[in-house]
């Protein structure tokens, strides 16, 4: 069976894509594509689908019912240059391999990170891990961005005396900060980059990681365009109530009072508005899948292994 080749992904390759002030993404490879998904799919449900119809049909249908390893087949790998305190946010996502810069071997080069003054932004009063929508005057802006430079000329220069003194490297960066850029390889398959992108497009997550979020969604969508169509239909654009939300929904439906208040009522206003502003895409074709195999794998109900 010969290579996947995608030729938008291809175009992608080596291009790298602009994030922040000095970070980039650029996708350095990749393995299989929506086909890949297809192919393994069939492994489970014998010969299945044929047409580009059915084969959008069956990459919903498997992540709708969260059937989600035959997406895993699918690979990525990037080349990332961003912040420390965006790569220490990032490092959470265990489910990838990753190789980092070694600020023991290399001496780390004089970049970092310095907001744009439209991100630059008062603590928010009612979420303690995010920016409010409020500006400083462009004065105060420009103050702020003069503060953050200063202290990075300072302890940069502060590194190279060190380094002068033939300080080691690994003791050397001791004081180096968050602001600093670092670069890794980074790879991940499609199921576990789709979980990445799920919870770093949200809104909710820090600015500047969202940034490589859109830029890493850009080439997800490169080289599984209908998974990440499905991605974008039954993942990132579905809307979770909880039981209480649920309630307060079908009282809603039937014109009763909803029995919500405050932050609750905030968050039950904040998901309806999610709500009415979805555009769903078109319907994908139901697949005509064969015997479920052994795990038991069946059209309905859906169900997980
Ligand atoms: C908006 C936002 C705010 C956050 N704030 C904080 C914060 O204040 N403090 C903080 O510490 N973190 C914070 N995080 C990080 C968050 O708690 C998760 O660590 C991070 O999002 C990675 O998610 P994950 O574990 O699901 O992903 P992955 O590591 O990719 O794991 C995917 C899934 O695999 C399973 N898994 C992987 N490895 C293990 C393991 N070793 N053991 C058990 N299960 C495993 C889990 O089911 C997990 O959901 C924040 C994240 C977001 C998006």
């Amino acid at each position: 069976m010969p290579r996947i080749v995608v030729e938008a992904a291809e175009a992608l390759l080596d291009q790298e894509i602009p994030v922040l002030d000095k970070g980039f993404v650029r996708l350095v490879d990749y393995m299989g594509s929506d086909e890949r998904i297809v192919q393994a799919a069939r492994v489970s449900y014998g010969a299945g689908t044929k047409t580009f119809r059915q084969d959008r049909g069956l990459i919903h249908y498997l992540i709708r019912n969260w059937h989600t390893s035959p997406v895993e087949q699918v690979i990525l790998t990037f080349h990332t240059k961003m912040p420390v305190f965006v790569a220490r946010q990032w490092v959470r996502h265990r489910t990838a391999r990753l190789n980092e810069i070694s600020g023991r071997y290399s001496v780390m080069k004089d970049e970092f990170y310095v907001p744009a003054p439209e991100h630059i932004r008062p603590q928010s009063t009612d979420n303690k891990q995010g920016r409010s929508e409020d500006r400083y005057s462009p004065e105060e802006e420009q103050e702020i961005i003069r503060i953050f430079e200063e202290e990075q000329r300072q302890v940069y220069a502060n590194y190279q005396r060190l380094l002068d003194k033939n300080v080691a490297r690994e003791l050397a960066r001791n004081n180096l900060p968050l602001s600093m850029y670092t670069e890794w390889y980074w790879q991940i398959d499609l199921h576990n980059l789709f979980h990445f992108l799920r919870l770093r497009l949200d809104s909710h997550a820090q600015y500047e990681i969202r940034a490589y979020a859109e830029a890493m969604a850009q080439c997800a969508k490169a080289v599984a365009p209908i998974a990440y169509e499905a991605f974008e239909e039954h993942i990132l654009g579905s809307v979770t109530f909880s039981r209480a939300e649920s309630e307060a929904l079908a009282d809603m439906l039937a014109g009763r009072p909803v029995g919500l208040e405050g932050r609750a009522l905030t968050i039950f206003e904040e998901k309806l508005k999610k709500v009415r502003g979805s555009e769903p895409c078109d319907p994908p074709e139901e697949p005509q899948l064969g015997a479920p195999n052994t795990e038991g794998w069946a059209l309905e109900p859906q169900k997980t292994s």
